[in-house]
Order: structure tokens, then sequence, then C-alpha cells
């Protein structure tokens, strides 16, 4: 299978690595999600993770309970490395090699993160996980997902979602939500589409980055969208 996207980032909500469980990781989940990631990896793209944290700690619950909203993202970005492991773990156990490269230094679990650095690892061919969001409070993993794409030169921007792109309405909900095949920033931001936050939308067109919106539940989902023809929804400037 011919790749188009050679160089990608893929941003996967805390969320997902939670399946079937109210809480935290499930080691299944996560197994099945970077299968596809190994999938992808194989077929030779340079591949780049960023993973959210949301599963453990999101800052707007610590600062709804009267913490400090900083102090709360900082909870919210320590949460992003927990996982960040966990899938590093997941893809070395089947043999691919990987890098977490993380905003906020900490030496004894995970390596900094210095870009040019990232893209020589992911030159050679290792999966990079970046971790700690942007290391900035009052930020989402979101948009650290669009600043890292842009840094790296990916040739796209992947958010692996429940479903195979972005909908009129809530398909769970609306029977009648029909998908969009592709849309541009701008339709997103204005409409304001719940794709990923604004921010991550406007550096992504900053930058002429597309974002392809996908399952992450179709298996092989992720592999037949980098070769083109796979379920999704394209956001970019026509
Ligand atoms: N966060 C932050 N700065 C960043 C990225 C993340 O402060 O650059 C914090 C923020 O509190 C956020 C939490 O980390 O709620 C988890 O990230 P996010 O909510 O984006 O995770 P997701 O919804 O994708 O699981």
């Amino acid at each position: 299978m011919a790749i188009k996207y050679r160089r990608v980032l893929l941003k996967c909500s805390g969320e997902a690595l939670m399946g079937p469980t109210p809480y935290g990781i499930d080691f299944e989940t996560v197994d099945r999600i970077t299968a596809e990631v190994r999938s992808v990896h194989a077929l030779g793209a340079q591949v780049s993770l960023v993973i959210g944290g949301g599963n453990i700690f999101r800052g707007v619950a610590g600062a709804t309970r009267g913490m400090q909203r900083a102090s709360a993202d900082y909870m919210g970005m320590l949460a992003t490395v927990i996982n960040a492991l966990a899938v590093q773990h997941a893809l070395e156990s089947h043999g691919v090699a990987t890098r977490v490269m993380s905003a906020i230094r900490m030496d004894t679990v995970c390596e900094p993160y210095i870009r040019r650095r990232a893209i020589r690892h992911l030159e050679k061919g290792r999966v990079v996980i970046f971790a700690a969001g942007t290391g900035n409070p009052f930020f989402t993993t979101d948009t650290a997902a669009a600043l890292r794409a842009a840094e790296m030169g990916c040739d796209a921007l992947l958010k692996g979602t429940q479903v195979d792109g972005v909908y009129s309405d809530d398909p769970k909900k609306n029977p009648q939500a029909t998908r969009y095949e592709t849309l541009t920033y701008m339709d997103v931001l204005q409409r304001d589409l719940k794709v990923m936050d604004a921010s991550a939308v406007s550096l992504a067109r900053e930058n002429k980055i597309p974002i392809l919106v996908f399952s992450l539940h179709e298996p092989g989902g992720f592999a037949k969208v980098l070769a083109g023809d796979g379920r999704c929804t394209i956001i970019q400037d026509v």
C-alpha cells in the first residue's frame, strides 16, 4: 500500500485509552490503538503521537473545585506523560522503537523535547510520543498536536476520534446527520464545528497542514487514510 502522507502526527485523546472502562488506561484498548500505529509505521511512514490526558485529569476539573487553573493544568500535563509511557510500552512490546519527549523536563523518565532531536528520531524510524502538551497551562493537547506537527514539518495532522469524520450533527444522536468529505479551516472555525479547538485549527491553517479526522475504531483505518482511500473528513484550503 503506497502512502500519500509520509510524515504524520496522530492526536489521540486520553479518553480513547479508557476503552470500556470509566477511568484511566485499558491496556487492551491501548494495544488495539497502537496496532494501528504499528501498521502505518510498517508502511514506512514517520509517525509521531500526541496523547491527551482527559482519562486521568483535566485542568478545568481541578479549577472548578477551587484549584488554581495553572496548577490544575500542570496536573493535566503530567497525566499525558502517564499515557505516553503506556503507549510507549505497548509499541515497544511489539518491537517498535519509540522515544517519549516531554515538554516538561523529567530526565529520569523520558527525554526533554528538543525539536531537532525529535526530527532525527523520526528520520531514524522511531515513533516519537510527545508528552506534557505544550508545557504551558491554559493550552490543550489539540494545540500541542498542531504545534508539534508544524515544528516537525508534518504532511498531515490526524485526529483519531470515535466516528469516521466530521458530521453536521452528532451522528450517535441524530441519524440524519451527514458526514463532510472536505471542509476548509474557515468552515470549521466559523461554524464552530467541534473537531479540534480553534487555536489548533488556526495553527494548522497558517502552516498549511491538512487535518484528517477519522475513526480509531475501524481496524486498518489509519493506514487506509494515509493511503488516501480511507473514510475521513479532510480539512484544508482548496
Ligand atoms: N494541558 C495544558 N497544556 C497543554 C496541554 C494540556 O495545560 O499544552 C492540560 C490541561 O489541563 C488539559 C489536560 O492537560 O485539560 C489534558 O489534556 P487534554 O484535555 O487536551 O486531553 P484530551 O481531552 O485530549 O484527553
